[in-house]
């Protein structure tokens, strides 16, 4: 693939406890994808939700333990409020942002609109007129809550090209910018800071496919420049749904493998394992020289607990 010499590529957990191999091979696919392509690696902190106090420092310790160091200070969420409220008064300039009265509950047992996918928001708070407006915030307040705001997008069918899967098409509905609580959606800030951070590629896990045509409807409606997209594979547990912490030991810490024995379960994961006839991987270097996204095995990859990786 191409090599360029400027551009930005990330790797943005949430701080919500230790981060699962799965999480780290995406990490480490992140890395050497932006260092295979000549871009620099920024890493962000998404701690506006499930933080786990002590979290962000581990995630990052273990990444230096794994030879990748981001090449600024991590970017903090937490610290970034006044951008998702600019943000927000930028959509509302341009009559995109309403407020959204209704409780899950209300989604749930709404009526769905026509032509919308399951789980998509109806629309019940998209044409209301003020004096229903004023009674719902009152009737809101009356309950300690905000209301949400939403983005006016109205279910249109937006479409992504991922530079691992081709395209990916999803309907963009009114989502949430700011939720009932107060806290700033993950859709939007994701958009503003990787705008913010001048991130031209994103690689991450394929289960947030789905979610680049929404955030790429949201950065065109801020006028910021849309990245690329490569979704990587995702490692499963043995009943094929995402890995996840209650599937055992399954962090670093507790696996308790060195880096080398990390780069060669990774490799092999990947398929650049034994069936090349090459040696296994030992470290990040050997990753950035080896790994070929063009042969990159697309399949999820069932991570066994057992099986102990063995560097030579
Ligand atoms: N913070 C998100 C997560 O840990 C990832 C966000 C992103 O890469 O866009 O799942």
């Amino acid at each position: 693939m191409s090599t360029q010499t400027c551009g930005v590529g990330r790797f943005a957990p949430s701080p919500s406890g230790d981060l699962h191999i799965g999480n780290i091979r995406s990490g480490l696919l992140a890395y050497a994808r932006a260092r295979q392509t000549g871009r620099r690696f920024l890493w962000r902190i998404e701690d506006l939700d499930r933080v786990q106090p002590g979290a962000a420092e581990s995630q990052l310790e273990v990444f230096a333990e794994l030879g990748v160091v981001p090449d600024e200070p991590p970017l903090v969420q937490s610290e970034r409020t006044p951008a998702y409220a600019e943000a927000i008064r930028q959509l509302a300039s341009a009559g995109l942002v309403y407020e959204c009265y209704c409780s899950r509950r209300d989604i749930q047992q709404a009526p769905s609109a026509p032509h919308s996918p399951p789980g998509a928001y109806p629309g019940t708070c998209r044409s209301l007129g003020a004096a229903e407006r004023a009674a719902q915030r009152q009737r809101l307040a009356g309950l300690g809550r905000l209301p949400a705001l939403r983005l006016r997008a109205e279910n249109r069918q937006v479409t992504i090209t991922d530079a691992l899967l081709g395209p990916v098409t999803a309907v963009v509905d009114d989502m949430v910018l700011r939720r009932g609580d107060g806290v700033f959606a993950y859709n939007l800030t994701v958009v503003v800071d990787d705008g913010a951070s001048g991130i031209d590629e994103v690689v991450r896990g394929d289960d947030l496919a789905t979610s680049a045509p929404r955030q790429t409807h949201l950065a065109q409606q801020l006028g910021l420049v849309e990245p690329g997209w490569m979704h990587v594979p995702l490692v499963l547990n043995a009943a094929g749904r995402r890995l996840a912490k209650r599937d055992g030991a399954v962090t670093y810490q507790q696996l308790g493998w060195t880096p080398a024995e990390v780069f060669a379960w990774v490799g092999e994961s990947l398929g650049f394992g034994a069936r090349t006839g090459k040696p296994p991987w030992r470290s990040v270097e050997d990753m950035i020289e080896n790994l070929d996204f063009e042969r990159l095995d697309l399949e999820p990859t069932v991570f066994r607990p057992t099986a102990r990786p063995s560097p030579r």
